[in-house]
């Protein structure tokens, strides 16, 4: 059997880099001072949806919800080795808290049609509440298996997964389709392939046509540079709030129940120390604890 994988994506301000002028005076995150990128477990979503084609066949899908620049993340998702890739993109999803997005994001994966698997990142490193994944899933109606590390099989509409937790270590098993959300200890994330990114350089969506134009304006115009990219398969659809068929009153700010009264700044003093046996394994275990905590 070949499996239908969607992976939910999302592009954030990376949040290790916050210094100097990176937050507001509110205490809000500048986002414009800071660099995007993939949030970091989402490429393990990515890789192990991969794998799972890899290994039985069928495709992997890429959706994400963000700014027409979220589709940086998508020609990365391209690069590595997606087949699909769709941007969710419109003034009405903005302000959406959790509620909201994975509203979006159910109707949007209800749009792409049917699926085996659908893979998210545990938490994203921005708004940080791994709510999205579980409310996906919950919305579409399907099983949920959090804290993914490693599929231990998959078979015919069966999966069985390890689950890290802080404790130890759970095996589920689980009927098709479900939704996993990774951990980031369940995989080394190949690379972008040379190659790939070669073929896809001039993956764009219609919102970007502008730029695309500018840089190479030997392409004439909009309707020319429209024609080039989707006989060679480069366009990437930009999917609005009537495209996915989603009830306005759910999207954005009017869909989101959640509101920021304050923010305060939490500094964090040092509780303890640890001691680190100075050989291999003590180092070994260091440095996967400072990854785990997005200090390396
Ligand atoms: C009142 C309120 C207003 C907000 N307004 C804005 C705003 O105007 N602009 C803004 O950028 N944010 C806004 N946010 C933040 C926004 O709600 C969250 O960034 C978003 O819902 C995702 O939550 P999270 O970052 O905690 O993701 P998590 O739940 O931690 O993410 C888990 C996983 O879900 C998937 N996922 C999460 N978000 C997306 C996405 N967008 N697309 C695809 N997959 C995704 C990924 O696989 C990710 O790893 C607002 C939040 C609140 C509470």
């Amino acid at each position: 059997m070949t499996y239908r994988c969607v992976v939910l994506v999302k592009q954030v301000p990376d949040t290790t880099q916050i210094r100097g002028k990176a937050m507001n005076e509110d205490g809000t995150v500048n986002r414009a001072a800071l660099p995007a990128i993939f949030n970091p477990e989402d490429l393990n979503a990515l890789e192990m949806a991969l794998q799972v084609r890899d290994r039985h066949g069928g495709t992997v899908t890429v959706l994400t919800m963000g700014p027409p620049r979220a589709a940086d993340v998508l020609r990365e998702a391209l690069y590595r080795g997606a087949d699909k890739v769709i941007l969710l993109s419109d003034r009405k999803f903005a302000g959406a808290d959790t509620l909201a997005t994975s509203y979006a994001l159910k109707c949007a994966v209800e749009r792409i049609g049917a699926f085996d698997l659908i893979f998210c990142g545990r938490q994203a490193i921005d708004g940080d509440t791994a709510q999205v994944g579980p409310q996906v899933a919950e919305k579409l109606g399907i099983p949920q298996i959090t804290y993914a590390e490693t599929i231990l099989s998959l078979d015919g509409d069966e999966i069985v997964v390890a689950r890290a937790l802080p404790l130890g270590r759970e095996e589920v098993k689980c009927s098709l389709p479900c939704l996993l959300t990774v951990v980031n200890t369940a995989n080394r994330p190949r690379p972008p392939s040379v190659r790939r990114a070669m073929a896809y350089k001039l993956a764009a969506t219609p919102l970007e046509y502008g730029a695309l134009l500018e840089a190479w304006p030997e392409f004439g115009s909009p309707e020319a540079l429209e024609a080039y990219l989707v006989e060679r398969g480069l366009q990437i659809p930009v999917w609005t709030a009537a495209d996915i068929g989603a009830d306005e009153s759910m999207l954005g700010l009017a869909g989101s129940p959640t509101k920021v009264l304050k923010i305060n700044y939490v500094v964090l003093g040092s509780t303890g120390s640890k001691e680190i046996p100075p050989d291999d394994e003590g180092i070994a275990q260091l440095l996967q604890e400072l990854a785990q905590d997005y200090i390396l």
